[in-house]
């Protein structure tokens, strides 16, 4: 949560209101000039080899573990999120650099193609300049998987962060740029207006995190100059519990994915589809797991969920609460009287498919649960939606992996959350997803491919 005042970008802890610190707003028009010393930084940095850009970025990921205690407190202060989690986030950005690192310079290594008349070189070169513009909910994670491909490619960044978390992303950068030459690491501060100056400006690939509507703007801002894009966008993930599913676990799961990090998560499970003969029993687990989770300040031992990140995210979930409450929808578990700044973890139930909070992403700690008759209807409303990132299904392995196999999402975990072992990609389909990061596919997004080719004597 933030407030601008004058030039300043105020931080507020969305758990209190109180401001935790502030930033230097950007000034649109001085966006251009940012980028044009980006490009002569630029040139050196490109010169270096993967394995002198790649050691820099270790340096600076052992200096960012160093400072994980103190910049997870930060990020907890100005996001809500426990103070576990925050701190964590940073360090599993820390802790993972070098191995992220490797990976990327692995995936960039030069390739040598031949055939019976020409040998060809293939090459993953810089861009140039890559503006990276992150949303809030993992404020660290997330500038994180744009800059650091990005970087190892050769290209300078700009990076602009939420406006909702300035602070956390503005000292992982600094972490950054103890390492880095000057000029290769730039942060913009600002909303939409400077997002918008950055995108327009002369910048050659645009990685890009947040909601589908603003993807879709940046993509048709971008299409004037034809610039490249990496879009990963929201999503409304289902998830199936299958008849012979151990209900317990998909219970577990389901409360947990519904709710971390107060639902404010891209693969938040948003919609549950159960078999009619397991919905009682599945919903009554998720009823009395739900009502013992702790929610308050993440600064609070013991909490689990945090506030919602701004009266304008909570505003928009309690609509979409109201309106299916009055379209007949039933309330397994919840309150009428949701604390300012927070929202009380609730599973609606009786729902229908046309109901605004089974269509549009709710991002908020809210459970849809919807009794099915057949898996082929379960299947088919699972996919009844434009999004498609994540999904997941419960049930015996075999049974689920089939079942899996017909969900229209990028990412889909059986028995587990979406995410897959370490070099897949992270990836949505449909609406969710345009480019993608991760794995030796997702790395190269961020570099211009270049064949080299020579005659065969
Ligand atoms: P958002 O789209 O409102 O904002 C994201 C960023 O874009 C912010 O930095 C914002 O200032 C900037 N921005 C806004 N308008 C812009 C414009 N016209 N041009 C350029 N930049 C602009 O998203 P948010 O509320 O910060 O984040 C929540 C959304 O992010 C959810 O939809 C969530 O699902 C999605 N998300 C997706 C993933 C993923 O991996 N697919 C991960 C995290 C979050």
């Amino acid at each position: 949560m933030t407030v601008t005042l004058s030039d300043q970008l105020v931080s507020l802890n969305p758990a209190t209101g109180e401001p935790v610190g502030s930033v230097v707003v950007t000034a649109p028009e001085a966006i251009s000039g940012m980028v044009d010393q980006a490009r002569k930084a630029q040139k050196a940095w490109a010169a270096l080899t993967l394995e002198e850009r790649g050691a820099q970025l270790k340096a600076a990921g052992e200096a960012l573990e160093a400072k994980a205690v103190e910049i997870g407190t930060t990020l907890t202060q100005e996001m809500g999120k426990p103070l576990r989690e925050g701190i964590g986030e940073v360090k599993s950005c820390a802790r993972g650099m070098a191995s992220t690192v490797d990976e990327i310079a692995a995936a960039l290594q030069p390739v040598v193609t031949e055939d019976k008349r020409t040998k060809s070189h293939v090459f993953y070169d810089a861009f140039g300049v890559c503006a990276a513009i992150a949303p809030w909910n993992f404020p660290v994670a997330m500038p994180h998987s744009l800059v650091i491909p990005a970087l190892m490619a050769g290209n300078a960044v700009i990076l602009k962060p939420s406006e909702e978390t300035p602070l956390s992303a503005q000292a992982y950068a600094d972490v950054l740029n103890e390492f880095l030459p000057a000029g290769v690491l730039t942060v913009v501060h600002g909303a939409d207006e400077q997002g918008k100056a950055l995108v327009n400006a002369d910048v050659d690939l645009i990685a890009f995190t947040g909601s589908r509507e603003t993807g879709k703007k940046i993509l048709e801002n971008a299409s004037r100059d034809l610039k490249r894009v990496v879009l990963e966008l929201g999503g409304k993930d289902p998830m199936i519990v299958l008849d012979d599913a151990n209900l317990e676990e998909a219970a577990k799961f389901a409360v947990m994915n519904s709710f971390r990090n107060a639902g404010q998560v891209c693969v938040s499970t948003e919609r549950i589809y159960v078999d009619e003969r397991v919905a009682t029993e599945f919903e009554n687990l998720m009823k009395t797991m739900t009502e013992n989770l702790k929610q308050g300040d993440g600064q609070e031992e013991g909490t689990q969920i945090g506030p919602m990140i701004n009266d304008r995210q909570r505003a928009h979930v309690l609509k979409q609460l109201e309106l299916a409450k009055n379209e007949g929808a039933r309330v397994v578990t919840g309150s009428d009287a949701h604390p300012e700044r927070f929202i009380v973890p609730t599973i609606l139930s009786d729902l229908n498919p046309a109901m605004a909070i089974m269509r549009d992403e709710t991002f908020g700690p809210i459970a849809c649960v919807v009794r099915y008759q057949s898996e082929e209807d379960a299947v088919r409303q699972a996919n009844d939606t434009p999004f498609g990132l994540g999904a997941a299904v419960f049930g015996e392995e075999e049974h689920a992996l089939k079942v899996a196999r017909h969900l229209d999402a990028g990412m889909i975990g059986v028995n587990k959350s979406c995410g897959g072992a370490s070099g897949t990609p992270w990836v949505g389909a449909k609406e969710s997803g345009y480019g993608y990061h991760g794995s030796d596919e997702g790395h190269r997004q961020f570099a211009q491919v270049r064949v080299v080719s020579v005659p065969k004597g």
